[in-house]
C-alpha cells in the first residue's frame, strides 16, 4: 500500500489532534483549476464552508478566485481574506435581515435567493438602502445527484431553492417589488458527486430553463451551476486532485453560452478536501474478543463526517512500518457513531503512534465543535513547518 508523505518527526512537536494542510498539494490544485478555466467565461467561487480557515482563505483569494458564502459572517470572513466583494455571492435559505444588510452594505456580486418570501424581504431592505439587488434564483432542477441523502439537495420538496411552478409568480414579483435586478439562474444539486452524468442531466435542465426565461424576454448574463464535484475519498495517494478536466470540458461541451454570459462555479470540497488531513495519536489499543480498537486521540469533534453521512476516509499510521492488520479506529467521544473505520488495515499499531485521516480538508475543521468541552485543534501548514 502506497503511503501519503508526512514530516512525522517534526509532527512529534505538537499537541495531537491536529490538522494538517499540504500547501503544495492545494497550490497544484488551484494550479489545475486554473488552467482548466483559462480562456473560458467561467468563474469559479470557492465555497467557503468547506474551509474557512483564514491561511487557506488567503491563499485561494490570491488565485483570483471568488467565494461562494452561505452566512453573513462568511461574506465577513472573505472580504477579511482577500476577496473582493464584486466576486462574493451569497445562498442559503435562511438569510436573516443582518446578513441580508451585510451583503447590501457590501454590494457583493450575487444573492442567491432561494425563495419567494427571502425575495420580499431582500426587496424591502435594498429599498432602504436605495439599492437594486442582484439576484439569481436558485431553482430546483430535479436531478438526482446520486448521493448521500443528507447530501443530495436538487430534488424537488427540498428545503433548499425555487420550484419551477414558482417561477411565474417571481417574475410579477420581481417586476412589480423594483428594487431586485434579475441577472442569473443558480443550482445546486448535491455534494460529492462523483458520477458526472449527473452533471449532463444538470446541463440539459439549465438550458430548457433559459429557454423559458427567453419566451418571457428575459435574458440572463449568468448561469452558476453550483459545487457538488467529488474526490476520491478511497484513493488519496493515487488521486490527489479530482478530475476537473472531465468537469470542466463537461460544461463546456453541453452547456454552450450565449454571447455575454459567464458561467458560474462554487467548488467547495473538490478544491480542500484532498490537502487536509486530520492527525491523531493512539491512546490505547484495545483488544476486543474479535477485534482490535484502536483509540484515538480525535473524535467526531474534529471530523463528523463518518458520523453524520457514514463517509469513509482513508486512513494511514504514519509512525509504523509493521505488516498490516485490521483495526476499527474509535474516537474517545461519548457517542456510538464515534467510529472513523471499521476493520481497517493499519500497520500494526502501539500506543504514541500517529495516524493519518486523509481527505480532511473539507467538512472537517468548519464542523469542529466543543461537545465533550474539548479544544477546536490548531492547524499547521506544510509551508509553515
Ligand atoms: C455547499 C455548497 C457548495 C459547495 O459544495 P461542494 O460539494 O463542497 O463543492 C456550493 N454551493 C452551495 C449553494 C452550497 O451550499
Amino acid at each position: 500500500m502506497i503511503k501519503g508523505i508526512f514530516p512525522t518527526e517534526k509532527f512529534e512537536a505538537f499537541e495531537t489532534p491536529f490538522y494538517y494542510y499540504d500547501i503544495t498539494l492545494l497550490r497544484e490544485t488551484l494550479d489545475t483549476i486554473r488552467q482548466e478555466t483559462a480562456g473560458k467565461p467561467f468563474h469559479i467561487h470557492y465555497a467557503i464552508k468547506a474551509n474557512a480557515n483564514p491561511e487557506i482563505l488567503r491563499l485561494i483569494a490570491s488565485y483570483g478566485f471568488g467565494a461562494d458564502c452561505v452566512s453573513g459572517n462568511e461574506i465577513l470572513r472573505a472580504l477579511a481574506c482577500g476577496f473582493p466583494a464584486s466576486k462574493i455571492a451569497f445562498a442559503g435559505v435562511g438569510k436573516t435581515d443582518r446578513e441580508i444588510r451585510i451583503g447590501l452594505e457590501n454590494d457583493i456580486f450575487c444573492f442567491n435567493v432561494e425563495s419567494m418570501a427571502e425575495l420580499e424581504v431582500l426587496n424591502g431592505l435594498a429599498a432602504a438602502q436605495g439599492k437594486k439587488a442582484p439576484v439569481a434564483l436558485r431553482i430546483n432542477p430535479n436531478v438526482d445527484a446520486h448521493t448521500h441523502h443528507y447530501i443530495t439537495t436538487g430534488l424537488n420538496e427540498n428545503k433548499f431553492g425555487i420550484n419551477e411552478d414558482d417561477l411565474p409568480a417571481i417574475l410579477r414579483m420581481i417586476a412589480e417589488g423594483q428594487q431586485i435586478n434579475l441577472i442569473g439562474i443558480h443550482f445546486h444539486i448535491g455534494s460529492q458527486i462523483t458520477d458526472l452524468s449527473s452533471f449532463e442531466d444538470l446541463c440539459v435542465k439549465v438550458l430548457e430553463l433559459r429557454e423559458w426565461f427567453h419566451r418571457q424576454g428575459i435574458t440572463l448574463p449568468v448561469i452558476n451551476v453550483g459545487g457538488g464535484l467529488g474526490i476520491n475519498y478511497q484513493h488519496p495517494n493515487h488521486c490527489p486532485i479530482a478530475d476537473f478536466e472531465s468537469y470542466f470540458r463537461l460544461f463546456d461541451k453541453y452547456l454552450k453560452l450565449e454571447e455575454d454570459q459567464t458561467l458560474h462555479f462554487e467548488l467547495g470540497r473538490s478544491m480542500v478536501a484532498p490537502c487536509g488531513s486530520l492527525i491523531t495519536r493512539v491512546v490505547y489499543v484495545k483488544e476486543g474478543m474479535q477485534k482490535k480498537f484502536l483509540i484515538v486521540d480525535a473524535g467526531m469533534t474534529e471530523l463528523i463526517r463518518p458520523a453524520l453521512y457514514q463517509a469513509f476516509h482513508h486512513i494511514e499510521n504514519i509512525s509504523s512500518e509493521e505488516p498490516y492488520t485490521p483495526y476499527d479506529v474509535v474516537g474517545p467521544i461519548c457517542e456510538s457513531s464515534d467510529v472513523f473505520a471499521r476493520d481497517f488495515p493499519l500497520n500494526e499499531s502501539k500506543r504514541g503512534d500517529l495516524i493519518a485521516i486523509r481527505s480532511a480538508g473539507a467538512y472537517g475543521e468548519t464542523m469542529a465543535s466543543t461537545y465533550n468541552c474539548r479544544a477546536i485543534p490548531a492547524s499547521l501548514f506544510s509551508d509553515k513547518l
